[in-house]
């Protein structure tokens, strides 16, 4: 049996991954910052919460690292914990950075001098890139990075000390360049699941609130999270380690698919939707899509959902997260 430590478990990605590598017969190990119940709301969505081993961390700690690694011999370890969104990073910058480069290089450094045979997967983000001409359009693994936020820069710098581990102390580590990916268990204040989940409401007569944004005009490419998991599990099985960009090559403003999910729900867009000025970032990337013929080519990752595929399942999926959290 092979054992997986999944580092931010109780986040999006760390339960979409979870439930893949149980299917696969992985022993899970969860590292969060609080093992109490109510971080496991997506965990138990999915109905895996009890066949995980979960570790407590409440902060980074080299010693408690090592010691997590010498217990559970993992084979493989992913890390998708960080502080996730671009939005807050301009608020809380300092937290932001240090955290999502420090528990990167103290992974790192425990993996190098206790279990040098594992394998590392890190979070990376299609933010890294920053604020791209349209010629360079669409992104590939070998185009520069120039981070337009507090976020960007500290995912820049874990993409590479991540590499540097690889490269200079030759460790198996992988960088997923992840382009946005949504799901029902996607945090309440993203703007995918935000518009889902109060859309919904108003349609179910659970809600009156009207749907309030920051800016639409921006350009975006995104997919289906439960299938960009398996992207990181493919990464994690290759001869030889590399980087990829993981999105799904469509793009559409973020006014466009507000307009698709109020269409096909029935609502009306000029009535229910508001914009706030104070949800505008200081600063924006403006359009980004990405190419994933590599991730394609190379690890044989299989995506072919349309935008317009992904609202439908969306929609559904986040029907499903309603009623189970109106059960509850
Ligand atoms: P998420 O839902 O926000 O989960 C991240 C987890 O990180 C949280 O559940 C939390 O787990 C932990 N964490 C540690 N420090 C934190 C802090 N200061 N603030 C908040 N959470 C913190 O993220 P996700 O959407 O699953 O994304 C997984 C990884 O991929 C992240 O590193 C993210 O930056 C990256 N990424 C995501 C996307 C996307 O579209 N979703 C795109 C590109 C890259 P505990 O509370 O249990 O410790």
């Amino acid at each position: 049996m092979k054992k997986a430590i999944i580092i931010g478990i109780t986040g999006q990605d760390g339960a979409y991954l979870a439930k893949l590598l149980l299917a696969k017969e992985y022993h899970v190990i969860g590292v969060t910052r609080s093992a109490k119940k109510h971080n496991f709301k997506r965990l138990e969505f999915l109905g895996i919460d009890n066949s995980i081993e979960f570790v407590e961390m409440p902060q980074i700690s080299f010693n408690q690292i090592c010691d997590i690694l010498k217990k559970y011999n993992p084979d493989e370890i992913y890390n998708l914990s960080a502080q996730s969104s671009v939005g807050a990073s301009f608020n809380i910058p300092i937290e932001t950075v240090s955290y999502n480069i420090l528990s990167v290089i103290n992974w790192l450094e425990a993996i190098y001098t206790t279990k040098p045979e594992a394998k590392f997967y890190q979070a990376s983000s299609s933010e890294m890139f920053g604020n791209v001409s349209e010629q360079v359009l669409p992104l590939k693994e070998s185009n520069i990075f120039c981070p337009a936020s507090p976020y960007g820069v500290s995912k820049a710098s874990a993409h590479w000390i991540t590499i540097n581990y690889r490269e200079s102390k030759k460790v198996y580590t992988t960088c997923g360049i992840l382009f946005n990916h949504e799901s029902c268990l996607r945090g309440d204040s993203y703007i995918v699941k935000k518009a889902l989940n109060t859309a919904l409401k108003i349609k179910m007569g659970l809600s009156k609130t009207p749907l309030i944004l920051g800016d639409l005009s921006v350009r975006r490419d995104w997919g289906y999270a439960p299938s960009y998991v398996e992207a990181m599990w493919l990464m994690m099985q290759q001869e030889v380690a590399a980087d990829f960009i993981i999105c799904s090559g469509n793009c559409i403003s973020l006014k466009e698919l507000i307009m698709l999910i109020f269409t096909k729900l029935d609502l009306s867009f000029d009535k229910d939707v508001q914009i706030d000025p104070c949800l505008f970032r200081p600063l924006e990337l403006e359009t980004i899509y990405g190419d994933n013929s590599k991730s394609k080519d190379e690890l044989g990752w299989s995506y072919n959902l349309t935008t317009e595929e992904l609202i439908d399942q969306l929609i559904l999926d986040e029907t499903a997260f309603i009623e189970w959290e109106l059960k509850k």
